[in-house]
């Protein structure tokens, strides 16, 4: 399958072919010894975004920056995989450092959509997403910072899932913005979904961030919404850019939740249009002081022609980071220096704090939130590279969940212009259990 959809897809940076097929042949024993050491995800062949540290394959977080580093270890949740027998095909392509939308910031190249290679799969994750789509791959792993699992998985017509913040440990994530970042799974089923992320979730004491909190994804999974309040948040239907075909099948979904016994509940979420900013103040903080250490002394490449210290930061700096990631680390270091700091990362945080509130408002009023996860369907490849401020808008109904640390999905509902839509649903904290109940019950009521 990657032999012949790759020409068109471009998914993968890398393929490691000898070593899955003896992870493979590693899982067929242990499938054959029948001794109770196998598991749902034996041989189950996964793709892995380029951010992951997979021990000794190279790992370049989609930036040239990173080429030729390969990570002497593995990512927590790599290392929970590769115990649960998994096989590991390779890392696939992605926004450098996962900034962006659509996997042409990559330093590479870009990704195509497998419903219309002249389109982007979205991003950061295109890769992983497509993949899937594609069927080069069961499952991927992507990271959401702001949308970077959700927004391709709908664009690319699968199931993508950001667990709260928290549930799984960023451990040998090459950290884009700490605060927000996720680690989760793209699938075909919301079932495969639920068991991917319980593989991969719980506590783990090289995280300090993760949570020491029972995780039991499976368990309510099939108990439908009967009785369950989703609430649908008014400003998530008036955003700037949405597509009237991508409302439209929104709402179909909405009223098929309906018919299926969930009460429809309207919910505000009245710090809306102050969530870009405050992410586009508050992320690329974050990337300014996490991408400080590549220096070209620790890790991946070099610029060779640089005669002092201080010009082998800034050449090696400026020839390795792409147009994005120097824009980003520039407002951020702009953000966080002294005479700015007050006005502009404390301000974002504030706005933050009452990003946050707003849902912890809306749900008290209903089980889980449901919306679009992005206001388009895929776009043209080049369509939005020029214009930064429209490529950020693909995010605006996601990032909130990322502000506010909760959980989301999205599932395919659809299509408008013949590609597909994404349904988000999002949860309360730690309500990752609702968040896959619904987008199940969604499932099998629209498959039905
Ligand atoms: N598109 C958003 C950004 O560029 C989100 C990226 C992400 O979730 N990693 O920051």
């Amino acid at each position: 399958m990657i032999e012949r959809e790759e020409p068109r897809i471009a998914a993968f940076l890398r393929v490691t072919g000898p070593e899955a097929r003896a992870q493979a042949e590693a899982a067929d024993r242990r499938l054959a010894s029948g001794n109770g050491a196998a598991g749902p995800l034996t041989g189950i062949p996964l793709a892995v975004k380029d951010v992951l540290s997979v021990h000794g394959v190279e790992t370049t977080a989609g930036s040239q920056i990173l080429r030729g580093y390969r990570p002497p270890f593995d990512a927590t949740a790599i290392a929970r995989l590769r115990e649960a027998g998994a096989v590991f095909l390779g890392m696939t392509n992605c926004d450098e450092f996962a900034m962006g939308s659509s996997t042409e910031n990559s330093g590479y190249f870009p990704t195509r959509n497998p419903h219309d290679p002249s389109r982007v799969p979205g991003g950061s994750s295109g890769g992983s997403a497509a993949a899937v789509a594609a069927g080069e791959a069961v499952y991927g792993l992507g990271t959401d910072t702001g949308g970077s699992i959700r927004q391709p998985a709908a664009l690319c017509g699968v199931v993508g899932m950001k667990p709260t913040y928290g549930r799984v440990s960023r451990y040998g994530l090459i950290a884009f913005a700490s605060s927000l970042d996720q680690i989760g799974p793209f699938t075909t089923t919301v079932r495969d979904a639920a068991l991917v992320l319980q593989a991969i979730s719980g506590l783990d004491p090289r995280d300090a961030t993760c949570a020491d909190r029972p995780v039991d994804l499976l368990t309510g999974l099939e108990e439908g919404v009967e009785g369950l309040r989703l609430g649908v948040p008014r400003e998530y239907f008036q955003v700037e850019g949405m597509e009237p075909g991508v409302k439209a099948a929104v709402e179909r979904a909405l009223l098929l939740l309906e018919r299926n016994g969930a009460e429809l509940v309207e919910v505000s979420l009245p710090h809306t249009d102050y969530g870009l900013a405050a992410y586009y103040i508050i992320a690329p903080a974050e990337c300014s002081s996490n991408l400080a250490r590549f220096d070209a002394v620790k890790y991946g490449a070099r610029d060779e022609d640089a005669r002092t210290l201080l010009d082998t930061y800034l050449r090696t700096r400026r020839r390795g980071f792409g147009t994005e990631v120097r824009r980003r680390v520039m407002l951020g270091t702009y953000a966080l220096s002294a005479g700015y700091y007050d006005a502009y990362y404390l301000k974002a945080q504030k706005v933050r704090t009452l990003i946050a509130q707003d849902f912890a408002r809306a749900f008290e009023r209903c089980d889980a939130i449901v919306s679009a996860t992005s206001p388009t369907v895929a776009f043209p490849i080049g369509a939005k590279v020029d214009d930064p401020l429209a490529m950020y808008l693909n995010d605006v109904l996601t990032l909130g969940g990322n502000l506010a640390g909760v959980p989301g999905i999205s599932l395919p509902c659809g299509t408008s212009d013949g590609l597909p839509v994404g349904l988000q649903v999002l949860g309360p904290q730690w309500g990752d259990a609702t968040v896959l109940r619904v987008a199940r019950a969604y499932e099998a009521a629209r498959d039905a």
